[in-house]
């Protein structure tokens, strides 16, 4: 079904769009900053992580972050904390010292089952806020409060009631790559895994998708359900285009090539296999190709290298700024001095709980 109409911000009056991230910091709770030199004792104690890097990091570089990677995994015990960190963080956040992994999603639902009273989430701010949401009484903290995301920039609470009040009694559905404003307002969240599945679960033939434009042109391809969509992108994958794709495949015609539903349509046109950042992930695991295209975020390339270092995996590198300024001395930075805590109004959490809650029953 093709999509019925596309809107932005343009199409209302207000202009203010709000920052991604609201900073907010508890210092008096600070600890003492922990010793940070390669010692022969950090290189023992270090080595069993190393290995599991050592496909993507090179020697060099470890003595540089061993200290770091030691003296965060010391205070996660002394905060009671765990690290959640998502699949587009680098390789030494990633498998040395996060506790839980995965998409956002997988990492905010996760994070409810563990006995920690500090959760650090490594991702962007919309990320810290779901965790926030879903474990309300917990302390969320991100280590820098300015990772933000441009689809979550794109589109305000304001936004989605003007949308309301243009198109009346049409339910609206929100990617969860959105601020805790925009799921108060909206009817369900839904993922990049379950956007067809959400979709088609309110029973109506009309739905209002936001904000990416390009996760609501997959959906209409798969679906009979008419999509209003929001003119919101992901600033990394929009990047990625078909004729790129193609000469990858043009040089080796048997390299599989594995796409997220964030990019363009003709990337996704040209892909073997499109879907979210787990069930790539997955398809790798399965299908162990000889060489792949991981068309999404390069730092999910390196980590799965690192799980999979048979497997060539064939770069075309964008990087996410956003997911870029989490980094081990921030993380360190974040348990000492117990910052930036996310802090969500009372009454717009719950308004998001229910939003988020009703997707994740939908799925169980
Ligand atoms: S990769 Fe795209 S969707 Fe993900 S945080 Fe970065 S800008 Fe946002």
């Amino acid at each position: 079904m093709p999509m019925v109409g596309v809107f932005g911000p343009e199409d209302f009056s207000h202009r203010d769009r709000g920052g991604a991230t609201r900073p907010a910091s508890r210092e008096a709770r600070a600890l003492p900053t922990p010793e940070l030199e390669w010692t022969p004792e950090i290189e023992r104690e270090t080595a069993h992580l190393y290995d599991r890097v050592k496909a993507v990091i090179p020697p060099v570089e470890w003595p540089l972050m061993a200290p770091y990677v030691s003296a965060i995994n010391k205070l996660k015990k002394e905060r009671n904390a765990v690290i959640l960190a998502h699949n587009y963080q680098t390789p030494e956040i990633f498998n040395c010292v996060a506790d839980i992994v995965g998409d956002s999603l997988q990492l905010a639902r996760e994070a409810t089952k563990v006995d920690a009273d500090v959760i650090v989430q490594c991702g962007v701010h919309f990320m810290a806020e779901t965790s926030k949401i879903l474990n309300p009484k917990k302390t969320v903290l991100i280590p820098d409060s300015r990772a933000g995301c441009s689809l979550a920039a794109s589109i305000t609470g304001e936004d989605v009631r003007l949308l309301r009040e243009r198109f009346p009694g049409v339910p609206v559905v929100a990617y969860v790559n959105t601020s805790a404003d925009v799921k108060a307002e909206v009817d369900i969240c839904c993922t990049s895994s379950n956007a067809v599945e959400v979709v088609e679960s309110l029973g109506v033939d009309t739905v209002i998708f936001v904000p990416d434009q390009y996760l609501a042109k997959y959906v209409a391809s798969q679906t009979k359900v008419r999509i209003i969509a929001w003119k919101g992108a992901c600033e990394v994958h929009e990047r990625f285009t078909g004729a790129e794709l193609k000469m990858y495949r043009d040089a080796d015609p048997s390299v599989q090539i594995i796409a997220h539903p964030e990019c363009p349509p003709d990337v996704i046109a040209e892909a073997d296999f499109t879907g979210s950042t787990a069930h790539m992930i997955n398809w790798v695991r399965k299908n162990h190709p000889k060489r792949v295209v991981m068309v999404t975020e390069c730092s999910m390339a390196d980590n799965v290298q690192a799980e999979l270092p048979d497997v060539e995996f064939v770069r075309p590198c964008n990087l996410c700024p956003h997911m870029k300024r989490i980094t081990l001395p921030k993380i360190l930075d974040s348990l000492v001095n117990m910052r930036e805590e996310i802090t969500i109004d009372p009454m717009i959490m719950d308004k998001a709980r229910r939003s988020v809650e009703r997707m994740i029953h939908l799925k169980s």
